[in-house]
């Protein structure tokens, strides 16, 4: 047996010891390394949303989520400044990345800074008139209401009752979202869909034209006349050939009214003529004045944008009944006349200027006005020495009746005896006319002595 060896057993353990700890001081450091690049791993591997817009980075949100809330807090805001729905005119892009050298931003931050670069649209209502977009309002509760006063405005403006309104075009209200800067008020809306585009043509001025008569006949107002026409350089200065513009409102809807309308019109009245045997036969006397009725009538009528179009009567109502007019017409006879000494009216009218001087001018006869045709009549009887033109008489009939007594009958229409024919007092010779130096149909009477004019009212 040998002896056992003590410094040889404590240098093995020794040796032993020595190797473990090498052992424990790779895994210790293998393991550290493992954490380490695991940590890097996951660091390189995590990643976050880069928000941009056209490309140009706004922040790094840390999910899709957070995305989402930013989005909705935006359009929360736009709303709240804007009072409508809104839509981004730009996309808002949100990209995965490393989260490796980003720092995430406050959602707030990010939120104001799209607000500064987004541009936005607003939910509106376009009012669709056949197919055409024609204005832009906020809602569909406004665009009801322009519609309204647009029909309004054509109903206040007729009279009667409403029995039916239509409107000609197709009229659609489209949600869309448009530009703050399209949209506009209700009133702005109702003024354009009842002006709606003008038009012009054009007009050949003729005799008899001015702005004034040519605005009342085409229904144009005169300061819109002048607007059209700014080569005019006045309004008086329209000359026959010359070309003008017309403008004409065309209204972007047409509606069509059908109203009950009652109003009064009045009734003519008849002429009923009565004998009277007191009365010569060439003079008449109004016994009774005429009165106008007046009667209620119904009617439907069609106004087309506030100008009427048609009507139908569907009732009349007498209010008041006219009173007929009542004229006494002379049968005393022709011959009646004969034996009187005294002359008589050649015709029964009123004196319209009497003898004796007017002015410088002396005036040798009576003129009495009366109607062109109405039977002139011989003073008294005698014998015709003139029937035909002379001067300013123009068609004239001399009477003699003997004792160097003559009458004349000037500026007759036609004259009805000739030259030597004998006739009696009250006998038809001329009708009643302008001819010769007159203004208006009279007969211009004389008595003459002995050549001279005497005052005929004092023989008469
Ligand atoms: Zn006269």
């Amino acid at each position: 047996m040998e002896k056992p060896n003590l410094k040889g057993l404590y240098e093995k353990i020794h040796e032993k010891m020595q190797s473990d700890k090498k052992l424990k001081t790779i895994a210790i450091s293998g393991l550290c390394l493992f954490i380490v690049l695991a940590a890097v791993m996951f660091v390189y591997s995590r990643s976050v949303l880069e928000v941009s817009v056209n490309g140009q980075t706004i922040g790094y949100v840390k999910n899709h989520e957070k995305f989402l809330e930013i989005k909705k807090g935006l359009k929360a805001r736009f709303k709240d400044k804007l009072s409508a729905d809104v839509q981004f005119v730009q996309e808002i892009k949100a990209t995965p990345v490393r989260a490796f050298g980003h720092k995430l931003d406050l959602e707030d931050d990010i939120i104001e800074k799209l607000e500064k670069t987004l541009t936005c649209k607003l939910k509106a209502v376009a009012i669709n008139i056949d197919g055409k977009e024609v204005a832009m309002v906020k809602d569909k509760a406004t665009a009801e209401k322009v519609l309204d006063q647009v029909k309004q405005h054509y109903i206040s403006q007729t009279p009667g009752e409403l029995i039916k309104l239509e409107v000609a075009e197709k009229v659609k209200l489209v949600e869309r979202y448009v530009y703050a800067k399209d949209i506009i008020s209700a009133e702005a809306a109702v003024d354009l869909i009842l002006k709606g585009g003008v038009e012009t043509r054009t007009y050949e001025v003729v005799e008899g034209d001015s702005l004034w008569t040519i605005s009342r006949r085409e229904n144009i107002p005169l300061e819109e006349l002048i607007k059209a026409n700014p080569q005019l350089k006045s309004e008086h200065e329209l000359a026959i050939g010359d070309i003008i513009n017309l403008t004409e409102v065309k209204p972007l809807l047409n509606v069509s009214i059908l109203k009950k309308v009652t109003y009064e019109e009045s009734i003519p009245f008849e002429t009923e003529t009565i004998k009277d045997n007191s009365m010569w036969t060439w003079d008449q006397k109004v016994k009774q004045e005429g009165q106008k009725g007046v009667k209620e009538v119904t009617a439907e009528v069609l106004f087309a944008n506030g100008i009427k179009v048609s009507e139908q009567v569907i009732g009349e109502k007498v209010i008041k009944e006219p009173v007929k007019r009542i004229v006494a017409k002379g049968t005393k006879a022709e011959v009646a006349f004969r034996g009187n000494g005294r002359f008589a009216w050649p015709i029964v009218g009123t004196i319209t200027s009497p003898y004796g001087y007017r002015g410088r001018e002396f005036h040798s006869g009576i003129d009495i006005a009366q109607s062109k045709g109405a039977p002139v009549r011989a003073s008294n009887s005698g014998t015709v020495t003139f029937a035909g033109w002379r001067g300013g008489y123009g068609n004239l009939v001399i009477i003699n009746h003997g004792g160097g007594i003559e009458t004349y009958y000037a500026h007759n229409s036609a004259i009805t005896v000739s030259v030597g024919q004998k006739v009696e007092k009250g006998q038809q010779i001329a009708k009643v006319g302008s001819t010769g130096r007159s203004t208006g149909n009279h007969v211009h009477f004389e008595i003459r002595i002995n050549g001279s004019p005497v005052n005929p009212l004092n023989y008469l």
